[in-house]
């Protein structure tokens, strides 16, 4: 009986247990056994009851939780060979040859480091005595499919990551209320919102709460924003709108690659010489990571849950690692370092301030 595991790591997000619920009753579903790692990669390494098997009913109303309820974690141990070693002699001492991971390009990184050892590491288990020849040879082959998990919508190659959807609503919401307030005593809010070097969170946020103004990595406002945004506020203040909304993300950057910061923008805003405006800022933090998936997330990650599975399972010793992406509407398959090395070629692009390129990498996502 094949026995498939499954784990979440690197930040949590929404619809996580969408995915482990889909991942463990599919694995059933198929004849296989279900396994949960829990804490991430931590739990690889550590082993004992952290590495434990599912049953139908263990993940039932999974679907409507927030975060991942087999919990998550980073793990420094398995940056190491010697922690990877410990983990491998874990999958094989619960009998796991078969590993889906929902996480971020560095758990996919780690994954995708940690099949390429995977032949090397049975040899020296077996070399320091651990397991006999026989008892790795069942073992010699090992599966691993990616998922991608994130609030961030950062990885390359796919259209939605699990969760960006569920934080982009939350943010509407934050700034829904926001405006209320705002509108209430004709004030301006600065509002940062998550996305580390992403601006897709700020963008969209932008777009569908109609924002005076957005700073995003990928594509810093030109040399002058500092009287672009304000002749915007301005102009958008004298056509008698009582409230001012401007969007930063966390990695926001100027030309020179200079972060900018909530507080340079408030001061801005609120200098007496110009706009004069009561601004004030609110950094939305962990609360759009927090809270129940929206349909659309608990969608992705079933379908792509129920995806990852078939393809642990069709996965030959000639097969890449794949990752389960959404393009165009479709669940597909894709070479998962291809994807990883795109994310990082973005970027490496906005730490060079090379933005057109960084640009462009978006565009062909
Ligand atoms: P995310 O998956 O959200 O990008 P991290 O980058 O923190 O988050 O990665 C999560 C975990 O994946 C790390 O704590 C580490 O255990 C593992 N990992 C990340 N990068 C590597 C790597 N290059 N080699 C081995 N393991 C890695």
């Amino acid at each position: 009986k094949k026995k498939i595991a499954i784990m979440t790591s690197g930040g949590d997000s929404p619809g996580m247990n969408g995915v482990v619920r889909a991942c463990v009753r599919m694995a059933l579903h198929m004849g296989c056994d279900a396994y949960c790692i829990y804490e991430g990669y931590e739990g690889l390494v550590q082993g004992g009851n952290l590495i434990r098997k599912m049953e139908w009913y263990d993940v039932r109303g999974w679907l409507s939780e927030g975060g991942t309820l087999i919990g998550t974690a980073r793990c420094m141990a398995f940056y190491e060979r010697e922690g990877r070693l410990k983990a491998a002699k874990n999958m094989i001492l619960n009998g796991i040859d078969a590993l889906i991971i929902c996480g971020g390009d560095g758990s996919l990184t780690g994954a995708d480091k940690f099949r390429a050892e995977w032949p090397s590491l049975l040899e020296e288990l077996v070399a320091n005595g651990t397991f006999t020849a026989q008892e790795v040879h069942p073992f010699s082959h090992l599966n691993i499919v990616g998922l991608v998990g994130s609030i961030d919508n950062d990885l390359s190659g796919t259209d939605a990551t699990i969760g960006c959807y569920s934080a982009l609503a939350r943010i509407c919401h934050a700034v829904d209320l926001i405006e209320a307030t705002a509108y209430s005593h004709s004030r301006a809010f600065v509002v940062e919102v998550m996305g580390r070097h992403c601006g897709w969170l700020a963008l969209m946020a932008g777009v569908a709460t109609g924002a005076d103004f957005i700073f995003i990595p990928e594509k810093p406002s030109e040399d002058n924003w500092r009287e672009e945004m304000c002749s915007i506020v301005e102009h958008h203040r004298k056509i008698g709108k009582r409230k001012t909304i401007v969007i930063i993300a966390e990695g926001a950057l100027d030309r020179e690659g200079n972060k900018i910061t909530p507080t340079m923008v408030k001061d801005l805003l609120a200098d007496k010489d110009g706009l004069g405006l009561d601004t004030r800022i609110t950094t939305l933090g962990h609360v759009q990571r927090g809270g129940t998936a929206v349909a659309y997330d608990r969608m992705l990650g079933t379908l792509q849950g129920v995806e990852a599975v078939k393809a642990v399972l069709e996965a030959t010793p000639d097969t890449k690692t794949c990752v389960i992406t959404i393009n165009e509407n479709k669940i597909m398959r894709k070479p998962l370092m291809e994807a990883v090395l795109d994310t990082k070629k973005v970027a490496k692009a906005i730490e060079r301030q090379d933005f057109e390129e960084a640009m462009a990498l978006r565009d062909t996502e």
